[in-house]
């Protein structure tokens, strides 16, 4: 991977269980112009910026995955403490439900708040059970040939792609490439991409989850792992505008321990460098690279402080309203620490 071949590297002893070496020490004169500015003493040229300490180009962004939790009720209080929450006007926020809660999150939410999937199938509608799709066709059996071939052609103009589907009921985001699936439900690189790939293409915005496991970390792969996930995504997106990464280093999802604000902005940097060199200066400036992996009222403010760290994916803090509404409000530690 870039960060391992390439040569002039600078030696970090102190972080030997994480990697063997670290980024070059050009990365952030080149990856982030507005880190460079802010380092220089000068003011912001970009006046419609007021979150000045983002390393990425944009706003701070904070995502709530609700993942297989909640019932109704659970989620009308849920919505209710959202709706009711005092939230920082500079934060880009976005909650996960379960797909079948979507619709009532959806009418009952406020707009400030964007709605993602958990999830999207790799392209088109069809024969794939468990996917979600728009509308079952209704018809009766037995059917004789010719009525087969009708309704077959019939859902060819009914079915939808699996994008279109979470468009269709007002998600704007999809998370694709989290750690449970990768691990639980054995989705590899190859088939995340290109899942991140098709829900672009039809016009869904992607929140790029990568992350090490445990052992990977003690055996010094972290950024290995890292790089050949975020390949994963590059090898098929033609475009970064609209992707959102989401560090989430395995053995800090759901567990309670949370990574060090040092040991994330340390993978944040890499990552940005290897968006540099794999990608391109400004996809690497431009990107934001949000931390995930037990986030909480009281840990998020001095993550928030760290310069790549450019938002939070929550998943357990973010079934509690009033503490993922502190996560979000994180950001006026960023504005401090500019
Ligand atoms: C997640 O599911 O993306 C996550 C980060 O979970 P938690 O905050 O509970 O560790």
């Amino acid at each position: 991977m870039a960060m391992t071949s390439a040569p002039g590297k600078l030696t970090c002893p102190q972080f030997s269980g994480l990697r063997r070496t670290c980024p070059s020490a050009s990365t952030a004169s080149t990856a982030r112009p507005f880190l460079l500015r802010r380092a220089g003493g000068y003011s912001a040229g970009r006046s419609s910026r007021t979150v000045v300490a983002m390393a990425g180009s944009g706003k701070f962004f904070v995502g709530g995955n609700w993942k297989c939790n909640g019932t109704k009720d659970s989620i009308s209080k849920l919505v209710a403490d959202l709706n009711s929450a005092a939230l920082e006007n500079d934060v880009d926020i976005v909650v996960a439900p379960p797909f079948i809660y979507i619709d009532q999150v959806k009418s009952s939410l406020v707009d400030r708040i964007d709605i993602s999937a958990q999830n999207s199938w790799i392209g088109k509608g069809g024969a794939f059970t468990g996917e979600i799709r728009n509308r079952a066709p209704a018809y009766q059996t037995p059917l004789d040939g010719l009525r087969q071939r009708q309704i077959k052609d019939q859902l060819k103009t009914w079915l939808v792609h699996g994008a279109e589907q979470l468009i269709d009921i007002g998600c704007k985001w999809v998370i694709l490439g989290h750690s449970e699936r990768r691990h639980i439900i054995g989705e590899d690189d190859q088939f995340i991409g290109k899942k991140a790939a098709y829900a672009l293409s039809q016009n869904l915005k992607v929140i790029a989850c990568i992350g090490e496991k445990l052992d990977e970390r003690e055996a010094g792969k972290t950024f290995d792992v890292c790089f050949q996930q975020l390949k994963g995504f590059a090898d098929y997106v033609t475009s970064w505008e609209n992707i959102v990464i989401a560090y989430e280093p395995v053995w800090a999802i759901g567990t309670g321990k949370v990574a060090s604000p040092e040991q994330a902005q340390e993978v944040h940097a890499a990552i940005r460098d290897w968006l540099k060199k794999s990608v391109s200066t400004e996809v690497a400036s431009e990107t934001r690279i949000i931390y995930g992996g037990s986030v909480s009222g009281s840990n998020s403010a001095d993550l928030a402080k760290k310069e790549d760290i450019d938002g939070f994916l929550v998943g357990g803090a973010s079934l509690k309203g009033p503490e993922f509404a502190t996560i979000v409000n994180s950001v006026t530690e960023k504005k401090v620490a500019a």
